[in-house]
Parts: structure tokens; sequence; C-alpha cells
């Protein structure tokens, strides 16, 4: 089989199971079908000849392909689940030949992508593209990345090509605020080069992430009959307001664009009691970030002075951290991706990512982790879509970065 059948087989194989994260649950994995994925996903690389696995309860599953060579050890990660915008949860992907005219995803339905609304699809004209039946999204966000990952592993295991040790990672719950990434104990993954395959379009590469706090600020009121308020009610909601107000309405996600960060207050709960707010804090330059981080401090203690009859308790945690943060240390992983778009004609299309990945959360723990390219187009739609050439680019392309590694930085 070649490398072609090999990733079309595999990319339908495993949209096919239904992996789609629960942010209602509080357990990981958060749902079983990312399990069954993980399993069958261990189950196949035992198969190659990889015996070297581990898989946890949490559906984290990380396997090792061995040295045969001096070279640095690198690790590729991609998560197992898909994200729910609200359609199916199963996902019936399919290939269609494009000839660069509109298409029905559904013939039954009638549901059409018209080529004029995502006109980047034109570029892939001649090309086969894996869509959705319009029902759900397709979920190369991220079984595209899944799926590179697989391509690796059989690459290395049917050619003898020198490498380091290559971990292959897969976590769940990457779609609703990271969690897999976060439960990943990076300690078992003892490498030099970390990358996620978790980008979209061709030539996409991302290490500019967010750093990412989050807030949580309880206010405990006084609370009476309204009758007999009168120099006894603290009333939370409008110490929250009052809390609120402090903050520049224009330093706002909706007032903000490239690499400006921002405070979102995010959600509200009240009553006479108490009231909870939920706060966001982003920015790209760790040194704004720290200061913006001081100002929610200094404002709660100015609220507190202000209305001492209330009692004011709150939580201030890291939630992922800008990857370039690491650059003034380490540029090798970074370089090491632009030689090999370069030796392979990609041409690198990057950008600030005003979010974070699941390189971002090991970023926080110390590792720096960008993201490379899948190929796939409008993520969480049920116009994704991703050209089978994209994706063959993608593992041509973490291919070639561990021959680069083992090449430009063996011992
Ligand atoms: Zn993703």
């Amino acid at each position: 089989m070649n490398q072609r059948e090999f990733l079309k087989d595999a990319f339908l194989r495993y949209t096919a199971i239904t992996s789609q994260s629960d942010r209602h649950q509080n357990f990981l994995p958060t749902t079983e079908g990312q399990m069954i994925l993980a399993l069958l996903l261990k189950d196949e690389l035992h198969e190659m000849g990889i015996s070297d696995s581990e898989l946890q309860d949490t559906g984290i599953l990380i396997a090792k392909i061995p040295a045969n060579t001096k070279a640095p050890a690198l690790s590729f990660m991609a998560h197992l689940d898909t994200v729910d915008i609200g359609a199916s949860p199963d996902v019936k992907a399919h290939l269609i030949a494009f000839t660069g005219e509109d298409f029905y995803l559904d013939n039954d339905k009638k549901i059409l992508f018209k080529t004029e609304d995502y006109s980047h699809i034109l570029d892939y004209k001649g090309d086969d593209i894996f869509v959705t039946d319009g029902t759900s999204v397709l979920g190369a966000d991220d079984k595209a990345g899944v799926t590179v990952i697989m391509g690796i592993a059989k690459y290395f295991t049917t050619h003898d090509a020198p490498h380091g040790d290559i971990y292959l990672v897969f976590v769940p719950d990457e779609e609703i605020g990271l969690r897999g990434a976060k439960a990943l104990d990076i300690n078992k993954i003892p490498v030099e080069f970390s990358y996620t395959i978790d980008g979209s379009f061709l030539g996409n590469f991302n290490y500019e992430t967010f750093n990412a706090a989050s807030v949580i600020i309880k206010i405990e009121g006084v609370s009476i009959h309204p009758g007999r308020a009168k120099d006894v009610l603290v009333n939370p909601l409008l110490v929250a307001q009052d809390l609120i107000a402090q903050f520049d309405i224009l330093d706002t996600p909706e007032n903000s664009e490239n690499y400006e960060g921002y405070f979102y207050f995010m959600e509200m709960t009240a009553n006479p009691m108490e009231a909870v707010l939920d706060l966001n804090v982003r920015d790209f330059d760790l040194k704004k970030f720290d200061e913006r981080k001081e100002y929610v401090h200094k404002i709660i203690k100015e609220i507190q002075d202000k209305y001492p009859r209330v009692k004011i308790t709150y939580t201030m945690e890291d939630v992922y951290a800008n990857i370039a943060n690491f650059l003034a240390t380490d540029r090798r992983p970074i370089e090491v991706v632009e030689k090999a778009m370069k030796n392979l004609n990609i041409t690198m299309i990057r950008g600030p990512l005003r979010g974070g990945t699941d390189g971002s959360v090991l970023s926080s723990k110390g590792r720096m982790t960008p993201n490379i390219f899948t190929g796939s187009h409008n993520v969480h739609s049920i116009f994704e879509y991703l050209p089978l050439s994209s994706l063959e680019k993608s593992l041509e392309h973490a291919l070639e970065v561990v021959k680069l590694i083992q090449e430009d930085y063996k011992s």
C-alpha cells in the first residue's frame, strides 16, 4: 500500500469513530469514543511492531519508536477529540474529486458547498478532498494530525531510516480547554524537540500563542429583606458591577486584534448572597501579561477596601503560556520546521494564534512545542475540508523534520 492509500484509509477509519468531547463531564476522557480510538491506535501501532506504548486511564496514549542512531529525541502530538459545535457528533467523511465547481455535501439534503464562499478551495482543483455530509464537522481537527502521526509510525517501521527516539503522543479533550495536555506528565516524554500536528492549511505554522490566566472572583455580600435593608444590605451584584467598571471597556476581545491582549469577563452568576465572576486574562507579551495580572490584584484590593463589609476571595491560575516565550533560549525547534518547509517548497504562513494550543500548555510546563499544519480548512464548521494532497504534505513535512533533526543535531 502506498503512502497516499494508507493516509486515505486511516483518515476515514479514524473519523468514523465518534469521539466528540463533552465539556459537561469532569473526568478524562470525557467521552468513551476517545478511549475507543486510543485503543484502536494502540492496536494498530502494535501490529506495526511498536510495542512500547502506554494507554492511561485518562485516554492519554504514549508510544515510542526506539532510536537507531544517536540523534536527539523528539515527539509529535495530536488530539483524539473533535469539537462540539452543536451538529451531529457522528462524522460521515467522504472523498470527492474536486472539479472546481460548487458541489453538494449531501445529495439528499442538498447542502451546497459554494466555492465563492470559501474560495481557497479553488487552489485544490483536480485534487481529491475529504468533506462531510453536511451534518457534522469533518474532524480533520485533529484526526488529520492523528493520521499523520500514524503515518510516521508506518514509515519508520517499514523503512531503514536513521532517527532518535520518536514519541507518538495522543491526548483527549483538547477542544474543551486543553484538558488532555494539562493532564500530561511531560517527564514521560523526555525529548529535545516537541511538536503538535494540529494546525490548519498547508504551510500554516504557529508558535505564537497567548499567555493565559483564569481568575475566579467570589464576592460575598450581606443579604437581608429589602424592607429592612437600610444600612444593612450590601448587594454583591452592585459590588461586582463596580469591579467590572474598573476595567477599560476597550481592552476586550471585541476591541482587539493581532498582538493585542485583553481582559474578558466571560461569566457572572449572582444572587443576593454572592456574585461569582469568571475573568480571562490574555496577552502575547509576557511582561504585559504580568502587568495585567498585577492590575487584577490591585483592583480586587481596592474594591475590598471600598466595601469593607463584603468578603472577596479569588483564585488566579495560569492556564497556558505563549510558545514563543522560549525563543530567546532555544530557536532550534522553529528552525528545523522552517528548513523542512523550505526543502519541500512549502510556503510558510505563520501568524499569532489568538488562543492556545496543546503546545501552549506544554509551554507552561517548560517545554517549547510549536504547532505544525495538517492541511485542513474551515475547522469547527460543517464546511470543514481536507485535501488529500495537503495531508500527504503534512506527513512528508514531519518525516523531513525527523530527518533534519537527525542530520543537523546528531551527537
Ligand atoms: Zn485541534
